[in-house]
């Protein structure tokens, strides 16, 4: 994919890059591993400083910011700026409690393993290679690089191919707070140049979110170098209303769980199972919720969500949908890209969707939701589960007996109960299955990319 900002709101081509060459690709890891020994002997405090540092001057520059993601990929300016702010929090949140999530840990008494004394300590391993998605081009980056540095590696980041400017932003922001120069850098690479990066010995891991293909391959390039990979990957969430829940909470709200960022999103909901006692006023709401959403020019009041981001993206949606049309699925509302300039694409909802149907296991990631009824709780775990992804999932019900049993029997990374799946800097985020595996964000995600090391002492 070529690397160049094309605005998806007219299709225009911004500006184009070169990517870098091998020369400049080497000076990127050198300066990365250099670094990475300087980091390794700064505190936690020195830092925390430094992250702080690069938060508030992204609150600075939020508005700026955030019209370069909307005009990078078409996201509406407010859920741009919203975006921009959240990174910030991100980072504060891991300069606020990195060194408590790193703190040695005693996991037994020393006596208990004949020694005088024990730790457990969370050590940095060098130089983590970060290949990145457009869909929230800052806040995937950030939820990477925060805890990383923090912790005391560095990052390499590879961003997707189509926000490359976003990408250059981040690539200085972290040197502008204070980190030693070449702690955070970008590469302005395309995506069949990463695989090989990974038989360099100063890159010591690599974390991937993206399509499953992407993860595959990046995971074994890693593998046949014995490099450990964190991969966040596609997903099929799920999104289960039962009789007991508040109907007309539900359906407002599983309007934006699926129209969010263009419905671009790895843990909007994409599939409805709603119980057949509530099914009618449900399916009402919800369909009348979507076609009232206004997608449209994401700089303007009043628009719901932007264009898709790229013009295959669409393509992809659109076939889908045609796929399953053509197959007996009823279109609810929506169905058909506009004509016009941008690649816009209306808020969808299909019904009798089957198992035929390539939408049935696919991830779709663009405004289209699929409904299913179902006749019990049994019947939407076991349809829920019936998938190759497992990343999250939102259930509505006021049953606390069901409230456990989806907690304990939903095969996903996350049961979101009465309320929207979303991702927090204090909670683990990641999936299952196809999903991917290893946890970003809280003390889970931080720890990922650290060397847990024994010290015992006679
Ligand atoms: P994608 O094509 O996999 O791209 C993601 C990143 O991987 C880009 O930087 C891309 O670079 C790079 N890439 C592509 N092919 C590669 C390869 N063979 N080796 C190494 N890197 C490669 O994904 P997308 O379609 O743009 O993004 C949407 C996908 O991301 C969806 O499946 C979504 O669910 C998933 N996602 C998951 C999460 C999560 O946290 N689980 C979050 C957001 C998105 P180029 O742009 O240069 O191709």
């Amino acid at each position: 994919m070529a690397i160049a900002t094309i605005n998806p709101t007219t299709g225009q081509v911004l500006k184009s890059f070169e990517p870098h060459t091998a020369e400049e690709i080497e000076a990127r890891i050198a300066a990365a591993d250099a670094a990475y020994r300087r980091l390794a002997g700064t505190t936690f405090a020195e830092r925390a400083g430094w992250m702080r540092r690069a938060a508030e001057i992204l609150e600075r520059e939020a508005d700026d910011v955030a019209r370069l993601i909307t005009t990078e990929m078409g996201k509406t300016f407010g859920s741009a700026k919203y975006e921009a702010l959240k990174s910030a929090t991100g980072m504060r949140h891991f300069a606020d409690n990195a060194e408590r999530y790193l703190t040695p840990e005693a996991p037994v008494p020393a006596s208990d393993v004949n020694a005088s004394a024990l730790s457990v300590r969370f050590d940095p391993i060098g130089v983590v290679l970060a290949v990145m998605p457009w869909n929230y081009p800052l806040w995937q980056a950030v939820r990477f690089a925060a805890p990383a540095l923090m912790a005391g590696n560095t990052g390499l980041l590879k961003h997707a191919s189509n926000v490359p400017q976003s990408a250059l932003y981040l690539g200085e922001l972290f040197e502008r707070g204070g980190f030693p120069p070449g702690a955070f850098q970008t590469l302005l690479i395309e995506g069949a140049a990463v695989a090989p990066l990974l038989d360099d010995r100063r890159i010591r891991a690599a974390t991937l979110t993206g399509s499953v293909a992407a993860g595959a391959s990046v995971a074994e390039a890693a593998g046949r170098n014995v490099k450990k990979t964190v991969l966040e990957l596609g997903g099929t969430d799920v999104f289960i209303v039962l009789p007991s829940a508040d109907v007309e909470k539900a359906a407002e709200l599983a309007v934006t769980a699926r129209v969010q960022n263009s419905g671009q999103s790895c843990i909007a909901a994409k599939r409805y199972y709603v119980h057949t006692e509530v099914y009618d006023a449900f399916a009402d709401r919800f369909v009348a919720g979507m076609a009232a959403t206004v997608a449209g020019d994401p700089m303007a009041e009043g628009t719901t969500f932007g264009p898709l981001a790229t013009e295959r993206g669409r393509r992809d949606v659109q076939e889908l949908v045609d796929d399953a049309r053509s197959k007996g699925a009823t279109v609810l509302t929506g169905g058909d890209a506009p004509d016009g300039a941008g690649w816009f694409y209306p808020a969808t909802v299909l019904a009798d969707v089957t198992p035929d149907m390539r939408i049935y296991r696919e991830e779709c990631f663009g405004p289209v939701a699929c409904l299913f009824r179902v006749k019990s709780i049994d019947e939407a775990i076991e349809r829920s589960n019936d998938s190759d992804f497992g990343l999250s999932s939102s259930v509505w019900t006021n049953d606390e007996g069901e409230v456990a049993r989806l907690g304990r029997e939903i095969d996903a990374g996350g049961v979101f109960v009465n309320g929207l799946t979303a991702s927090f800097p204090a909670v683990p985020f990641g999936g299952v299955k196809d999903s991917g595996y290893g946890r970003e964000l809280s003390a889970f995600g931080i720890r990922e990319f650290t060397n847990v090391k024994t010290v015992w002492r006679a």
